[in-house]
């Protein structure tokens, strides 16, 4: 049973002290949400209407152009029986459909009157309806030649293509081409409704020469909230010419009850002014709209339109009627395809980009190259939080508003829920009221964690609907127009009212694209563990290998030193006790000399190193100004030529490390700065970055992100990047032995070595000329013990 839609009438309006009839009342702007669609009094003057008693038959109210199609005037019918109309072959047949057959709010074909004198043949349908039979006259065919028309055959093959489809678009594609098909009207959409009320063209068939709508997007209001409601209802809406006369019901009210007849379920229904007005600012001038549904809800219109008045035959509409209750019937598996093809291809980008990532060994893979996070996903712009900065592809907030979203989505519980961790919205204004700042470029988000310790998380941004969407009825190009019954809904009017309902709106997330978010969470996740299992499997491997090779480089520098003692002592008493050795003897013994000292220097290097790897470090709380102090006594003690300028600008954070071991890092470095200058006093600057700070991190290994990255700066001769992982190694000395003050070549190996063992890495950021920055970390000494 329906209810009826409109609210009690309200004394205001003008129809409030008797029946409706679009003829006399028509409606505005301000009260078509109230106007009584069903009972509108009126029904189309291309066919003719009986009212008939169901226990006899009898005609309670006729259209008033009943001359023009029974012979006889609307009072002359008044009261008599149908036979008088349809002859007592016709009203037995009537009779026995009326009982039979399942017409309840159902029209169906009864029979055909055949032409009479002036009158054209008829085919005639009917229903019931609140206790009365509604009986429908209208000329049977286009033309002559309608009759030939063999619809089954054409449906049943229009079917198979329908089914035939892949996915819901191209379905919708193949219900419009099969409509346009049957029916030959000139323009044929798919037209679907969003969540938000408001409609899009998603599939279309038409003339050639017309303009495609394909794409556009019309606003809710284009459609008022009675008219849905119809659509959910009936089958079928004909309007053949939606220009032409409305003729009214004789009475407006049926006689026995009192209450005007409800035309919900009839064809020949007179259409609100409202959109036979809209229709013609369009410059369309018939229409044929038939409902499809999703589980009872209204999901969307074959909206049909022709360009000339036309006439729709009851076979025609039968036929579409049909193809409309197929698409129905279809649609939530042609829809469900349509997700699976989403759904996989979806996945098979998350795919390639954890694959990229695993190669690449890091996740910033994921929004640098293509595919990256955008491809997988329709936004317009995604942003990946990784080893503190964010990644960004496409059309993203600046970092700042991303630091700052990023904290809020933290305190979330929807983003922390263990099911489903994910904050997904089309209004991020709505809740997070900084969100507007950005409104245009990202209402929408839906945000997905990755690292609850780190605040990882990957966040997809959706534009504000009417930045992304194809608008039909775009306000510059079509007028206001003032009808007869006052403003009318035109295109331009609905628009405004649209742009202010769907402000800071973008387009929804469906359960796909969560579901996918989500998906892909998980293969970042594993991916993550699973690198981390096997760095530390070789971590294992590595520091077992180390101890090993620090191990024989211990032996071997010790157990050499004895023999290299021997050989300097015996060179040594050479030379004293052979006076008479010729010049060239005595430099040669001289030259053996120096180079054991030398090499007695390379193995002490070669000892300490393998020290610095076998000591276990001395873990404590360090203030590390104190340590750079010292470091610099050493250095400044060494020093001696020449004066220079050591900045700390700002206090070094505490440390718990162990206290020599980085005294010794920062002098080996310090000493290299000084050793390394250019030409005048040198400016060494030793400093920090904290790990949450902005600042430029130049060539940063990927295990530095999180961790305090100390530095020594200074504006000396520089280094050819070629050499940048050269130096280094042990024993790599870019300069001559005795060059720059001499050395062997060791300390930045066993700085590398220092280190290291802190669980930190060293690089250089350095050019020919410009001068060098040795960067570290000491993520071992990081436990805030120290203020
Ligand atoms: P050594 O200083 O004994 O040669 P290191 O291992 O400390 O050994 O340094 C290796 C090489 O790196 C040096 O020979 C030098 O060429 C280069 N180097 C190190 N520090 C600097 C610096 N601050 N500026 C320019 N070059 C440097």
């Amino acid at each position: 049973m329906s209810t009826p839609i409109a609210p009690p009438p309200d004394a205001s309006l003008p129809w409030a002290s008797g029946p409706y009839s679009i003829k006399r009342h028509g409606v505005s702007l301000t009260n078509c949400d109230s106007e009584p669609v069903q009972t509108p009094g009126c029904i189309q003057a291309h066919g003719a209407l009986l009212v008939l008693r169901l226990s006899d038959l009898a005609i309670l109210q006729v259209s008033e152009n009943s001359v023009e199609f029974f012979g006889e005037t609307p009072e002359a019918l008044a009261g008599r029986k149908v036979e008088s109309v349809v002859g007592a072959e016709g009203a037995a047949r009537l009779r026995e459909v009326i009982d039979r057959e399942p017409i309840e709010r159902n029209s169906l074909y009864a029979l055909t009157l055949p032409a009479r004198g002036a009158a054209i043949a008829l085919d005639v349908c009917v229903h019931t309806v609140e206790g009365v039979a509604v009986v429908e006259c209208e000329a049977t065919g286009r033309g002559e030649e309608d009759g030939a028309v063999d619809y089954f055959r054409g449906v049943k093959a229009a079917v198979g293509r329908m089914q035939a489809a892949n996915g819901l678009r191209e379905f919708c594609g193949r219900v419009a081409e099969e409509v346009r098909a049957l029916s030959g009207l000139d323009r044929v959409m798919i037209y679907r409704f969003h969540a938000d009320l408001h409609g899009e063209v998603f599939a279309e068939a038409k003339r050639e020469d017309l303009a495609p709508w394909l794409g556009l997007h019309y606003p809710e209001g284009d459609i008022p909230r009675p008219a849905r409601e119809i659509f959910k209802r009936i089958w079928i809406r004909p309007l053949p010419n939606a220009a032409g006369p409305l003729v009214e019901l004789v009475p407006l009210a049926n006689p026995d009850t009192g209450r005007p007849l409800n035309m919900t379920h009839c064809a020949l229904r007179g259409a609100s002014v409202m959109y036979s007005e809209y229709l013609a600012n369009m410059g369309v001038a018939a229409s044929l709209t038939l409902p499809i549904l999703r589980e009872g809800e209204l999901w969307g219109l074959i909206a049909c339109h022709h360009y000339t008045p036309t006439h729709f035959p009851y076979r025609l509409r039968a036929a579409c009627e049909f193809l409309a209750q197929v698409a129905t019937l279809q649609l939530k598996s042609a829809e469900q395809s349509e997700h699976l093809v989403y759904r996989l291809q979806l996945d098979g980008v998350h795919q390639q980009l954890v694959a990229k990532a695993a190669r690449d060994g890091d996740l910033m893979a994921l929004t640098d190259r293509h595919p990256s996070l955008l491809d997988a996903m329709e936004a317009g712009g995604a942003a990946l939080y990784h080893r503190d900065r964010w990644w960004c592809a496409g059309k993203t907030p600046e970092p700042a508003q991303l630091d700052a979203l990023a904290e809020w989505l933290n305190t979330r519980p929807d983003f922390a829920s263990a099911t489903r961790p994910a904050f997904v919205t089309d209004s991020l204004a709505r809740d997070y009221p900084a969100g507007a700042e950005f409104a245009a470029m990202a209402s929408g988000v839906l945000a997905v964690p990755l690292s609850r310790a780190r605040h990882d998380m990957i966040v997809w941004f959706r534009p504000e609907t009417l930045q992304t969407v194809n608008w039909g009825g775009n306000p510059h190009e079509k007028p206001l127009v003032t009808g007869p019954h006052g403003p009318r809904l035109t295109p331009r009017r609905s628009f405004e009212l649209f742009t202010e309902s769907v402000q800071r709106r973008s387009l929804p997330w469906s359960t796909v694209e969560i579901d996918s978010a989500l998906r892909l969470r998980m293969l970042v996740m594993e991916l993550v563990v699973t690198r981390s299992q096997r760095l530390a499997e070789l971590n294992v491997d590595l520091t077992r290998s180390n101890e090993e090779l620090d191990a024989f480089a211990y032996v071997a520098s010790h157990d050499l030193k004895e023999p290299l003692r021997g050989i300097h002592r015996y060179a040594h008493q050479i030379l004293e006790s052979a006076p008479a050795l010729d010049d060239e003897n005595r430099t040669r013994v001289e030259g053996l000399m120096r180079l054991t000292v030398r090499m007695d220097s390379l193995l002490d290097s070669l000892l300490h190193f393998s020290r610095v790897g076998r000591t276990t470090l001395e873990l404590d709380k360090v203030d590390l100004n104190e340590v750079v102090e010292e470091a610099l006594e050493m250095v400044g003690a060494r020093r001696s030529d020449g004066t220079f300028t050591v900045g700390v600008p700002r206090p070094l954070p505490g440390l718990n490390c162990d206290r020599v071991r980085v005294r010794e890092i920062f002098s080996n470095l310090l000493s290299n700065a000084l050793k390394y200058s250019a030409p005048g006093p040198a400016r060494i600057e030793v400093g920090y970055l904290a790990p949450g700070e902005t600042g430029p991190r130049p060539n940063a290994p990927a295990e530095s992100a999180g961790h305090t990255i100390f530095f020594v700066r200074d504006h000396g001769i520089g280094i050819e990047p070629r050499h940048h992982e050269q130096i280094f190694r042990m024993f790599k000395r870019l300069h001559g032995r005795d060059d720059y003050g001499g050395g062997v070549g060791a300390g930045l190996t066993i700085v590398q070595k220092l280190v290291q063992r802190h669980g930190g890495r060293v690089w250089v950021d350095s050019a020919p000329g410009a001068g060098s920055t040795f960067h570290f970390t000491l993520p071992r000494g990081e436990t805030p013990t120290l203020p």
